[in-house]
């Protein structure tokens, strides 16, 4: 309750008011009184003061001639009860015996005296005793109860005391009357500082409660309400700053929220994998790529340590300092994985993050391009030692040699530099592919009369293996678009292999059809057949099924991955089909319309 702001402007200016009061009192109380003593020895003094020396002789006389000195002093006192401000009520005079200090007479009777001797009437009677006709008492104090003064007067052998007393009952009734009225005073004060606490929290504690509920609003993270400005004061300016405080932090939180959303998409849309651990390792992001390529769906309670604590260990993560990073490399199932850990920031709410690579497929060209140069190397070796043998044989025989037996060495030496032509050929068409300077020459022309040409080419060379060739052509094939040249290359090295590898006497069946947007042919044998296990890599550069039976017939082992390159960049594809029995069947298809733009760069 007395948190309130309200309570608080109360309490203070009840405080206020109390304690203005309390000082007011006090201050006039002491003022009044001290006002009061100081009249009253100022009036003492112009009756009794060392100035006064003639009033004083004149008692003195008075006191030693008169037959009755104690009447005759009591007519002059009389005489100046005005001046000395005898009211015979509060303020009296008394007159005695100078050595015994008894009451002899006075303007009140002896029981008006005070008990006990006061100071002044003290100091009078030693100076009669001591014969000091000066001394005039004058002592006052603001605590005492009554006021007094004491003025010894010798007169010959007569010693008497005139004793003034005032008992400050005057003073003392003005001072409760004084007490009454700031009284009174503090009661309208207080009165007056709760209806202006009212009046103060309504201007001033209002808009602050305003302020407060606007300020808790925007706490809840609702910005819509603006605060209305209603005074130009101090609470109207904190009013303006709050309202644009608050525009400034909805445009902040808005732009971090729209970082927070990019970040957001480009984590879940990223190749890259990417999983984040707080300062104590436990999750805080995983990507679906990460999770894709940590095979698992990584759990919210996953932690470092299980996932990449045997790569990196999580408390030298944390030494790393920015912009230092680790890296490693983790394999899950037949996936490789490159690593990267950096520590993402340097303080206590930072953490680990972690970018994942597949490196797999890239591991995998490093491999086929290492197997390749080694293929090339030993593919051009083996007729370059053969070359190198002949002709040092017939350099050494130097002419002591049947002709025949030259010839047949010089025939080889011919056979092997044509199978090094051949394969540096086929190489330079798969560079020329794979680079993409081979462009393709598109025309429009009939799928069925390609493969006719292709079979006419063969027919010869089947015939002299003894195959039986058989072209079943359909009712019609369309036109489609392409480079013929090298789509009938591709039609002859399928055919060229069928008729290798099926042994004389065999058949060779080609058949040909079209769907909606598509043409296929399909060549069939029933030669040696292609091992399930082989069936994967025949397209592969250099791979063959049988290495010596490949050379006897100039197979590269480059044939088919040079028509797999060519079927693919007109969009189609070349396949291994199904086959029953002994034989291998080949199988292509082709779109029957090409890219617009492709062909319009060959026309
Ligand atoms: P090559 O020049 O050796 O014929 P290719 O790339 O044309 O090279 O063929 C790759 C390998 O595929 C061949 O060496 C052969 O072992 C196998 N092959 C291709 N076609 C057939 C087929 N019709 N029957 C059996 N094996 C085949």
């Amino acid at each position: 309750m007395f948190r309130s702001l309200h309570m608080k402007l109360t309490l203070i200016l009840l405080l206020l008011i109390t304690s203005l009061m309390a000082v007011v009192g006090a201050f006039l109380t002491t003022s009044v009184t001290s006002f009061y003593i100081d009249t009253f020895y100022q009036e003492m003094d112009s009756v009794f003061g060392s100035d006064q020396r003639e009033f004083i002789t004149s008692l003195r006389n008075e006191a030693a001639q008169a037959e009755d000195p104690v009447a005759g002093l009591q007519n002059i006192l009389e005489g100046r009860a005005g001046s000395l401000g005898i009211d015979y009520r509060t303020r009296n005079y008394f007159i005695l015996d100078g050595v015994s200090g008894a009451y002899l007479s006075g303007s009140a009777d002896e029981t008006a005296l005070p008990r006990e001797q006061s100071v002044n009437l003290l100091t009078a009677r030693n100076a009669i005793i001591q014969k000091d006709e000066t001394t005039v008492g004058d002592s006052s104090d603001i605590t005492a109860e009554y006021m007094d003064v004491a003025v010894p007067i010798m007169g010959g052998d007569n010693a008497f005391i005139i004793y003034i007393l005032d008992n400050k009952d005057t003073v003392s009734g003005l001072n409760s009357q004084l007490f009454l009225i700031i009284m009174q005073s503090l009661i309208i004060g207080l009165l007056i500082s709760v209806l202006l606490s009212f009046l103060l929290s309504k201007t001033m504690v209002g808009p602050i409660e305003k302020l407060t509920a606007g300020a808790e609003s925007v706490a809840a993270g609702n910005f819509d309400n603006e605060l209305p400005v209603e005074s130009t004061d101090e609470i109207g300016i904190l009013t303006g700053t709050f309202n644009e405080m608050a525009g400034v932090l909805q445009a902040t939180l808005a732009a971090v929220e729209n970082e927070r959303n990019k970040l957001d998409t480009l984590f879940l849309h990223m190749t890259d994998g990417v999983v984040a651990f707080d300062h104590d390792g436990a999750l805080i992001h995983c990507n679906p790529a990460a999770n894709t390529m940590l095979q698992r769906t990584v759990p919210a309670d996953c932690t470092y340590g299980e996932l990449f604590g045997s790569v990196y260990p999580f408390e030298q993560m944390l030494e790393l300092q920015r912009p230092n990073y680790a890296e490693g490399e983790m394999l899950v199932g037949d996936r490789t994985l490159e690593l990267y850990l950096a520590p993402f920031s340097d303080q206590a709410s930072g953490g680990v993050l972690i970018v994942l690579h597949d490196v797999t497929e890239q591991h995998r060209n490093e491999e086929r391009r290492k197997e390749f140069v080694a293929n090339v190397s030993h593919e051009l070796r083996t007729p370059l030692t053969n070359v190198r043998s002949y002709a040092e044989t017939l350099r050494d025989a130097n002419g002591d040699i049947p002709q025949d037996t030259a010839n047949g060495f010089l025939d080889i030496i011919i056979t092997e530099a044509d199978r090094m032509t051949h394969i540096v050929q086929d190489l330079l068409t798969l560079s020329r592919l794979d680079s993409g300077k081979a462009e393709l020459v598109l025309s429009r022309f009939p799928f069925g009369d390609a493969i006719e040409s292709v079979t006419r080419a063969n027919a010869l060379n089947a015939k002299q293996r003894g195959h039986e060739l058989v072209y079943a052509p359909p009712e019609s094939l369309p036109l489609i678009v392409g480079d013929r040249s090298r789509l009938e290359q591709v039609m002859m090295n399928i055919l060229g292999n069928a008729i290798k590898y099926t042994p004389d006497g065999g058949h060779i069946r080609i058949t040909a059809g079209s769907t909606e947007d598509t043409v296929w042919m399909e060549v069939c044998d029933d030669g040696i057949g292609i091992p399930e296990k082989d069936r994967e890599r025949i397209f592969d550069r250099f791979y063959r099924v049988d290495k010596a039976r490949s050379r006897e017939s100039g197979g590269t082992g480059l044939g088919l991955s040079i028509a797999r390159e060519i079927v693919q960049r007109h969009h189609g594809a070349i396949e291994l089909a199904p086959h029953e029995g002994p034989g291998t069947t080949v199988r292509l298809t082709l779109p029957i319309a090409q890219e617009r733009v492709e062909l319009s760069k060959s026309n």
